[in-house]
């Protein structure tokens, strides 16, 4: 196995798809350090600049000093905590839905709902370009999988009509993690009506970003429906870790007592969860953060004027640059490094072949200088790497 291993390890660097790691030597923020360099970031989830804030820290010191370090038993035995519990509480009022549920990871929350809720005679309904956790739980669960192309609305009825499963679920990103795009949630949530399915909403990159105050893709469209089930991560905008599901009393009170990747691991740190409660707080208390972003989002779009590289159409802090290649990709990756400025290469299988791109990722943290100096930097990079 070790030398067949090795062959594919070859090929893959030969392809270009070798990935590694950069060692972080400093909090995730705007301004970082990796391998011992300084540079600008555009590289990560933390859109409002949470991770690192001090009100959340303080929070997170002080919870550990009560609570102590580790989780210690599951949640159904002793390791639910009232902090875990003000947590769900505090999210799932933000969200406005009736009842919340922690997870350890979003993987882990996606793939305990999936598998909780569906069985080997029922279909799920999923998007192409969904996130692999996603995916994954559609194997766990053993339900039939429809794949439908991209935001194909009329190919996802078609399939919805022709299916006769017992339960029907849609799962969709409600923001495309690769794209930055926008599920339809109110045409979503109406073709779950007619067609008595159930949605499942991965809310990974809009919660903490869309919506009043952040609150997220429901309040974005403001839609609320039984028939939705929300998920979002607590590791990207709101700064933290883990996960959060929230819907029907049901729903929840149902996955307390069988989602597996929920009843069969140890709680996540309490301090983690006192932390995400003063991350839901920070974010109510101030709209200032989603203004800002709000308004790099939009001078990053308005000024930014390439030739033949493209931006995604996107309005959210996921701004892609597609350039095609794998090697011109990583070329641009690196090209930015040696100017100072951090942003990431996505290549397939992340993202379908022939689209490789450069994943820009705003923050709130990010001064609009910052966002200038990554403008004029691109505009640098096309006119050096395709002359
Ligand atoms: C990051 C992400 C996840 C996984 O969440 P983790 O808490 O990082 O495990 C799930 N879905 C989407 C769309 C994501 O972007």
């Amino acid at each position: 196995m070790i030398a067949q291993l090795n062959a594919e390890l070859a090929e893959r660097a030969q392809a270009g798809l070798k990935r590694k790691r950069r060692l972080l030597q400093s909090p995730q923020a705007a301004h970082l350090v990796a391998d011992g360099q300084c540079l600008l970031s555009f590289a990560s989830n933390d859109y409002l600049g949470l991770a690192n804030h001090p009100d959340l820290i303080l929070a997170f010191q002080q919870a550990a000093q009560v609570a102590g370090v580790g989780g210690g038993a599951s949640h159904l035995i002793t390791g639910h905590h009232q902090f875990h519990h003000e947590a769900e509480q505090a999210l799932a009022s933000f969200v406005g839905l009736p009842a919340g549920l922690l997870f350890s990871t979003g993987y882990m929350a996606n793939m305990g709902v999936v598998a909780a809720l569906l069985g080997r005679n029922d279909a799920i309904f999923a998007d192409k370009l969904n996130h692999a956790s996603l995916n994954d739980a559609a194997v766990l669960a053993r339900a039939a999988l429809n794949r439908y192309a991209h935001q194909d609305l009329a190919q996802l009825e078609q399939m919805l009509a022709a299916s006769n499963a017992p339960r029907k679920l849609v799962i969709v990103d409600a923001v495309f993690s690769m794209d930055g795009d926008i599920a339809p949630v109110p045409a979503l949530v109406a073709l779950c009506e007619k067609h008595d399915a159930y949605l499942l909403l991965d809310d990974a990159h809009g919660f903490g970003v869309l919506g009043n105050h952040g609150r997220g893709i429901l309040s974005h469209f403001n839609v609320i429906s039984p028939r939705i089930i929300y998920m979002a991560t607590l590791g990207k905008a709101a700064g933290v870790a883990g996960a959060f599901v929230a819907g029907d009393e049901t729903i929840i009170e149902y996955l307390i007592q069988s989602a597996k990747t929920y009843i069969y691991t140890t709680a996540s740190p309490p301090a983690l969860a006192a932390a995400v409660v003063v991350a839901v707080d920070v974010m109510q208390r101030d709209d200032a953060f989603h203004q800002h972003l709000r308004e790099l989002i939009a001078y990053f779009k308005e000024n930014l004027n390439l030739k033949k590289w493209h931006l995604m159409p996107s309005d959210t802090a996921i701004q892609p640059i597609v350039v095609g290649s794998n090697e011109t990709a990583i070329r641009l990756s690196e090209y930015l490094v040696t100017r100072g400025i951090l942003v990431p290469a996505i290549r397939p299988p992340t993202v379908p072949r022939n689209t490789a791109r450069l994943r820009v990722s705003l923050s709130a943290a990010h001064r609009l200088d910052d966002v200038q100096l990554l403008i004029q930097y691109l505009h640098e990079a096309e006119q050096v790497l395709l002359a």
